[in-house]
């Protein structure tokens, strides 16, 4: 699509300049642009993305369970000489959901999580923001 000089109406061919012409800002032909103060139209000011709402160490930090919870959980329970049905019967959970837990195939909610972290005296959730670096 052709631009056409703001001034004159003609056709602008060349690189279109904006200059001022009586406090107006004009797109116009080179020869026009003779006519006018001109400008130097500035790209509309990109704010950077927000920054950080949440200041590290200011906000209690949010507890996930711990990636590694297959595994912490299973050594506990094998520590303690607790089959996965005794395990279960402790919490009160079917040896299936404790089954599932030690292969990943479910992830404990945060109230299992304490359960098992009461139970097998270990510890299954870590702070979310350690866990960034990683899951970044
Ligand atoms: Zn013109």
């Amino acid at each position: 699509m052709a631009l056409t000089c703001e001034v004159c109406g003609s056709q602008i061919k060349t690189a279109p300049s904006s200059v001022e012409i009586d406090g107006a800002i004009l797109r116009v032909c080179q020869s026009c642009s003779k006519r006018g103060r001109p400008v130097t139209v500035q790209p509309r000011i990109q704010r950077g993305p927000a920054p950080h709402l949440m200041p590290r160490g200011e906000a209690e930090p949010e507890l996930v369970v711990d990636p590694e919870y297959t595994q912490i959980v299973r050594q506990a329970r094998e520590k303690l000489g607790l089959t996965q049905e005794a395990l279960g019967r402790m919490i009160n959970v079917k040896s299936s959901v404790i089954s599932h837990v030690e292969s990943g195939t479910m992830k404990p909610d945060m109230v299992l999580a304490r359960t098992l972290m009461h139970f097998l005296k270990v510890n299954l959730l870590v702070s979310a923001s350690d866990l960034e670096p990683e899951a970044r």
